[in-house]
């Protein structure tokens, strides 16, 4: 299969006949050693609902028992400890699993030969360092699922962005858009930078349900997001939505209003931070005073750099909302002064004027 690397080899076909779900154990082998700062790997843990711990732990009714592979959250002493299972997932001794990648992937053929640009254990022969290309070119075909944790593993970003050394890209980038796993399944890409953690344990809980036969594949969309996370923009879920509809727009970063004039691209950014939060249901980039930057969207970070800029679009259209927004608050502010105002029938008098009528009986 070609590939964005181009000239690769390796098969990215799954070996020999899919399995099926239905399983009442499974391994979850977690690679960060992609291009990144472990940034996913550290949000995960924040995750509450749910926990990783309750999914490790067997805490969750109907999940089959998951034994995590992370090197943040291993009990092993590192090092060759560490390895075991992933040398015997490459080696076809350990199944089924998941495979999680994080980090994006260098792109090897460019200095073939030549170095390596990052690695995960050594060759035991010959002591030559592992790359993160050489795991994936195995574990992934063995893999009952692959899913790409964060942008980075997603669609290439930071590391990926114009100019790079690395040639970095997005795991469905390396393997094909059309990669289908031992499970039948496409790669599951959780985008964000990080991953909000409920987004990624979520993702993963459902396709723990359907490892163990209960649940359908969860639905994808075209870039192989989780549909129900990724379907609603940024501004759709914004704290600060009423004060783009009236027009009020933000001049600096001190201020409650709109952000769109300083910089933010919530209104075509796929994400539900500001309706779900970072960490227990609070904060999220704009419900906190942050422009969106996009960092879930696969043309992060260079579709919308410089960052602070004004969108282009925005310019466009927070002018036309303008006069409906400035028509619409005056209207408002009139309003607001009549509703904040107590019935006349309020009083201490000695009489009533409520309208009450003393003779309405039958
Ligand atoms: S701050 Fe951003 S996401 Fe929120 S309303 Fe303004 S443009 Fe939309
Ligand atoms: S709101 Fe924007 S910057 Fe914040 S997590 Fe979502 S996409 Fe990233």
């Amino acid at each position: 299969m070609t590939t964005a690397s181009g000239t690769t080899e390796v098969s990215r076909e799954p070996e020999g006949a899919r399995e099926q779900a239905g399983f009442d154990e499974i391994h979850i082998l977690w690679i960060s050693e992609g291009m990144s700062c472990d940034g996913d790997t550290v949000s995960m843990t924040a995750s509450g609902q749910p926990a990783i711990e309750d999914i490790v732990l067997g805490l969750i009714p109907g999940l089959p028992k998951a034994h995590l592979y992370n090197k943040v959250l291993s009990p092993s002493l590192g090092g060759e400890d560490f390895l075991v299972p992933f040398r015997a997932a490459a080696a076809g001794e350990l199944s089924p699993f998941i495979l999680v990648i994080e980090g994006s992937i260098p792109n090897q053929n460019i200095i073939e030969g030549d170095g390596y640009w990052t690695s995960f254990g050594n060759d035991l022969k010959t002591g030559e360092p592992l790359t993160l290309n050489w795991w994936i070119d195995r574990l992934a075909p063995k893999a009952w699922a692959v899913v790409a944790a964060g942008t980075c593993a997603t669609y290439g970003g930071i590391h990926a962005m114009a100019g790079n050394p690395t040639g970095s890209m997005g795991l469905a980038d390396y393997l094909g858009w059309d990669f289908r796993s031992q499970g039948a399944l496409p790669i599951v890409n959780v985008p964000g930078c990080p991953i909000q953690p409920e987004n990624f344990m979520e993702t993963l809980t459902w396709l723990l349900y359907h490892a163990a036969g209960s649940a359908p594949p969860p639905p994808l969309d075209e870039m192989l997001r989780p549909q129900w996370l990724f379907g609603k923009t940024v501004h759709e879920g914004c704290d600060r939505a009423a004060y783009y509809e009236q027009a009020d727009f933000a001049k600096d970063y001190n201020s409650p209003k709109c952000q769109v004039k300083v910089g933010c691209w919530g209104p075509v950014v796929n994400c539900n931070v500001p309706k779900r939060g970072w960490m227990g249901g609070l904060g999220g980039c704009p419900n906190v005073g942050g422009i969106c930057i996009g960092c879930t969207m696969p043309g992060f970070p260079d579709t919308f750099m410089p960052f602070m800029d004004e969108p282009t679009g925005g310019s466009l259209s927070s002018s036309l909302i303008r006069p409906y927004g400035a028509f619409i608050r005056r209207m408002r502010a009139i309003t607001s002064m009549a509703v904040n105002k107590e019935p006349k029938w309020r009083h201490n008098r000695p009489e009533l004027t409520s309208g009450y009528d003393p003779h309405w009986r039958a």
